[in-house]
């Protein structure tokens, strides 16, 4: 037996101490199951973990757990996981396999919120695992307002930044907004590195511009842990040896033709607490052949956002990172935007500290030819997608918001 299927056998044995799996599961299908024959096994939806509660994927004994993690999507609806002491030094690992090969000569900046999401706590066992330090900056939280954190970065001479996309643009923006430009303000800055949100290229090239510095982006989520990091050559390479990550079409019933958008289904090898099979958690990505410059022999995943982000206009469809690419090729590149989903096409709210330099009817024309739907533009002179007050103030971050779909009539698409 190779070492995938002794995993995947493991996983099984581990899936039957776990209520929603005894459920879900036939006594055939934990005996006779192969990895050869995954695409045989049920997916697992987000209803399914809903309806089974906050301990139905738990499979270990309570007292094996180190860490309970959840995170609130925009629904409301909360998304569980379970790790025990050995899973978190394992998503530290997968993060430590990221091109920004952090060193004992690194301090870590860390901007992801530390109250009950995970990726600032796999970050912070990635850094010590590397030899690294850590500076626990919290998001979402008063003690760590935007002008205190650029005060640490400079004071503390930090080597890197970790936290959501959202926060290093806030956070250049603050640094703009108290009179310093952010590329020139920490020359021991190397690296940021951000995870839980969509981030394309145009917004990772954007952000590298803000700050001066590679950006190395990291795609998992609270339920699996962190699937896949970036190389050194830009490439999200999936963690094979502890997740296989299937492109299904829309209803799952089948794999997504190569090359084309799928919707992902994701089975944890290694994870104990609360390990989850062929896990159809909404998320839109293609799959691409291992072979890359930096060496690494794994496949490589692009991700495009949520499918119920997922607009269509007419014969056209968007997803969010359709939407993303457009909006951060304007120059400049807005500060905040948000889409509204509109009947036959698409408002589009822009807000930037030079908006001057723009003109509505331009970047409607040009908007409207690279979504190929019709686009206004709406220039934003207030708070509304941006209060610049309350960021040099103590003012707590809160979820940011892109896009905005219609409200449609209760049972319909
Ligand atoms: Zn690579």
């Amino acid at each position: 037996m190779d070492g995938l299927e002794s995993k995947f056998q493991s996983l099984m044995a581990r899936l039957a101490q776990s209520p929603l799996y005894r459920e879900k599961l036939t006594a055939e299908q934990f005996a006779g199951a192969s990895l050869s024959q995954l695409r045989e096994l049920p997916l697992t939806t987000k209803d399914d973990l809903r309806r089974a509660g906050t301990f139905g994927h738990l499979a270990v004994e309570r007292k094996r757990i180190a860490q309970y993690h959840e995170s609130t999507g925009t629904t409301g609806e909360p998304s569980a996981s379970w790790f025990t002491a050995e899973d978190m030094v394992a998503g530290g690992q997968q993060l430590a396999a990221c091109g920004v090969k952090l060193n004992a000569d690194d301090l870590v900046l860390i901007r992801f919120p530390y109250a009950l999401a995970l990726p600032a706590f796999l970050m912070q066992q990635a850094a010590w695992q590397c030899g690294a330090g850590v500076v626990p900056a919290s998001g979402r939280t008063v003690v760590t307002s935007y002008p205190r954190v650029l005060e640490l970065l400079e004071r503390l001479r930090v080597t890197v930044i970790a936290g959501l996309p959202r926060e290093m643009e806030l956070l250049a923006e603050t640094a703009r907004l108290l009179g310093a430009q952010p590329s020139a303000a920490y020359p021991s800055l190397r690296a940021i590195c951000v995870a839980g949100e969509l981030m394309g290229e145009s917004r990772r090239r954007h952000i590298e511009r803000l700050w001066g510095v590679p950006v190395f982006n990291m795609y998992g989520s609270t339920e699996t842990g962190n699937i896949a990091v970036m190389c050194e050559f830009g490439s999200m390479h999936v963690s094979q040896e502890d997740f296989i990550v299937e492109s299904l079409i829309e209803d799952g019933s089948a794999p997504a033709p190569a090359g084309e958008r799928g919707f992902a289904a994701i089975t944890t090898l290694s994870h104990q607490g609360s390990p989850l099979l062929r896990y159809f958690n909404g998320d839109i990505l293609t799959l691409e052949p291992p072979g890359c410059p930096c060496g690494r022999h794994t496949a490589k995943l692009k991700h495009y956002g949520r499918g119920r982000d997922r607009i269509r206009i007419g014969a056209i469809v968007l997803d969010g990172y359709d939407l993303q690419e457009a909006v951060y090729t304007i120059a400049p590149a807005p500060d905040a935007w948000l889409a509204i989903e509109l009947e036959h096409g698409l408002q589009i709210v822009l807000d930037s500290h030079a908006s001057d330099q723009w003109e509505a009817d331009v970047l409607e024309r040009t908007l409207s030819s690279k979504l190929r739907v019709p686009v206004t533009v709406t220039i934003s002179s207030d708070a509304r997608l941006m209060d610049r007050d309350a960021l040099v103030l103590n003012v707590p971050s809160t979820k940011p918001v892109y896009i905005q779909k219609r409200q449609r009539e209760e049972g319909s698409l």
